[in-house]
């Protein structure tokens, strides 16, 4: 039996678009953590972040050090099997259980079309599929981004969330739309906070990588070297000024609103002790 809808928290949204906004010219993917509820509402906490092993199309890695220290054999791509995944999965959910004290898991997967429509692919509905097969629960997100509206003239974002079901009459799968709903929470989780800061740090580390392997080439002449390095140094000041900074003036918004909050919760607490001592 399919969800009957999915909670995605505020903060874990914006690190889903953040993610999905980084780059026009590939998918991005990551997975969903939270937890689903006894009305089969799937609620996400947070995110994480898949990293690229490589900069092909399509492919997709988690990196070691995303999860915990230990976990330096969890690797999932695209290319890898259905079942790999859930074995990936599975030792997951401990890791994770470990990490925030609740009992979290990976409860679906998001990933990002750049310059298409939002439904999901033939191949993202049997992908889905499988996912159903090892935890019913499962759920599709994917961020449609690089649209523009045609009577605006202005970029859209689109979101959706399916589940693949067998269809009636052939022994294919079909998507159906599940209700999303972004809902806003008061704090921001552990696992969430680290993917939000982790994008940066990926993304420069693609750069230096991609940088590294250009400059070791030993043909190049010193025009065309020098020409490599400014690339490399447009591209990192491009991803500061388009991630790091709004990233930052994000944290930094959330720090004066805890700010408020902490005077707010003080004088509560004064209020309080005083109507005790009055007692
Ligand atoms: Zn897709």
């Amino acid at each position: 039996m399919a969800v009957s809808a999915v909670h995605l928290e505020s903060d874990a949204f914006l690190v889903c678009m953040n993610h999905a906004l980084s780059t026009e010219k590939e998918e991005v993917m990551g997975l969903c953590i939270g937890e689903v509820d006894t009305n089969r509402i799937v609620h996400i906490h947070s995110v994480i972040i898949l990293r690229r092993s490589d900069k092909r199309k399509d492919r997709v890695e988690i990196s070691p050090e995303q999860l915990s220290a230990a976990s330096t054999e969890a690797e999932i791509s695209f290319d890898q099997g259905p079942e790999q995944m859930a074995a990936h999965f599975l030792n997951m959910r401990h890791r994770l259980a470990d990490m925030t004290g609740r009992p979290m898991r990976v409860v679906g997967w998001y990933h990002s079309h750049p310059h298409i429509t939002v439904w999901p692919s033939h191949v993202d509905v049997r992908t889905q599929a499988m996912y159903q097969m090892m935890d019913q629960g499962f759920v599709g997100l994917i961020f449609s981004c690089f649209i523009e509206d045609k009577n605006t003239k202005t970029g859209r974002v689109l979101y959706t969330c399916f589940q693949s079901v067998q269809a009636q009459k052939s022994s294919e799968y079909e998507r159906i739309e599940i209700p999303i709903h972004v809902v806003p929470h008061e704090a921001i989780g552990k696992v969430c906070l680290e993917s939000a800061v982790e994008l940066p740090r990926i993304l420069c580390q693609e750069e230096q990588d991609t940088y590294r392997r250009i400059h070791s080439l030993t043909h190049l002449d010193p025009i065309t070297k020098i020409h490599n390095g400014s690339v490399f140094t447009k591209n990192l000041c491009s991803q500061m000024s388009a991630i790091s900074g709004p990233l930052l003036q994000w944290l930094e918004d959330r720090l004066e609103l805890n700010k408020h909050s902490i005077i707010k919760l003080q004088k509560e607490k004064e209020r309080l002790t005083q109507e005790l001592a009055s007692l």
